[in-house]
């Protein structure tokens, strides 16, 4: 059974999401201290942590340095909106995806399964890369950084490849704007979400589709973004 360590001082939302998690067939160890975390690391070895930035007793990127130096375990970090200096410093920090509070266990549930998808791929020692990611008639070439949309190769600049790619990861999922920007450009988004606005335009330009007649790029006002082919 997949183990999580849960590392946030909040009991009730802690308490709840370990038996959400439960339900949802994934152990989880918890801790209520940053240092307790760590020692539940050293001790129980578990497969992925959701760690919580606002903890008493130790910061959240001191911490996360830490972790990385007892683990390879991969770590979601959860914060609460607002704090995106916080997210950047932890991606940057090693940190290997994010969620904003207040999250469901559903979504965090699909946050862990696709951080143990990714880190099984990158293992040194784990089953052979999975580099092509197939999303109805699109191709996604991880490592050669090339898309193919029903055997036409695209023309992607970095931004918007990389922009697919991490929709790909999250198919059918929807993601915010502000996450996309903060994953991607590694900034915080004070507020705006233009430039991402931007490139999932001249994104679904390439695709071959408009906002109004999307095949892939479906688009929620004020709320995000989502990958999936249209049935
Ligand atoms: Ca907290």
């Amino acid at each position: 059974m997949t183990q999580v360590l849960l590392i946030e001082d909040d009991d009730e939302i802690r308490s709840t999401l370990a038996v959400a998690l439960h339900r949802r067939g994934l152990d989880a160890l918890e801790a209520a201290t940053g240092l307790d975390g760590l020692r539940l690391v050293v001790d129980r070895a578990p497969d992925v942590i959701v760690l919580d930035l606002g903890l008493p007793d130790i910061d959240g990127s001191e911490l996360l340095r830490m972790l990385r130096t007892a683990t390879r375990a991969p770590v979601i970090v959860a914060t609460a909106r607002g704090d995106e200096w916080d997210i950047v410093r932890t991606l940057n920090a090693g940190a290997d995806d994010y969620v904003v509070k207040p999250f469901s266990a559903e979504q965090i549930d699909a946050r862990i399964r696709a951080v143990l998808r990714r880190s099984a791929r990158d293992a040194p020692d784990g089953p052979p890369p999975d580099r092509l990611l197939h999303v109805g008639g699109l191709e996604i070439d991880t490592d050669g950084h090339r898309v193919t949309l029903d055997g036409h190769e695209l023309d992607l600049s970095r931004k918007e490849f990389e922009i697919l790619h991490y929709l790909a990861e999250r198919v059918g999922t929807m993601v915010s704007k502000e996450e996309l920007y903060t994953a991607i450009w590694r900034q915080p988004h004070h507020g705006s979400t233009k430039t991402v606005d931007t490139h999932l335009s001249w994104l679904r330009t390439k695709l071959g589709e408009t906002a109004n007649a999307p095949k892939y790029l479906h688009v929620k006002r004020g709320v995000g973004v989502r990958l999936e082919p249209t049935e």
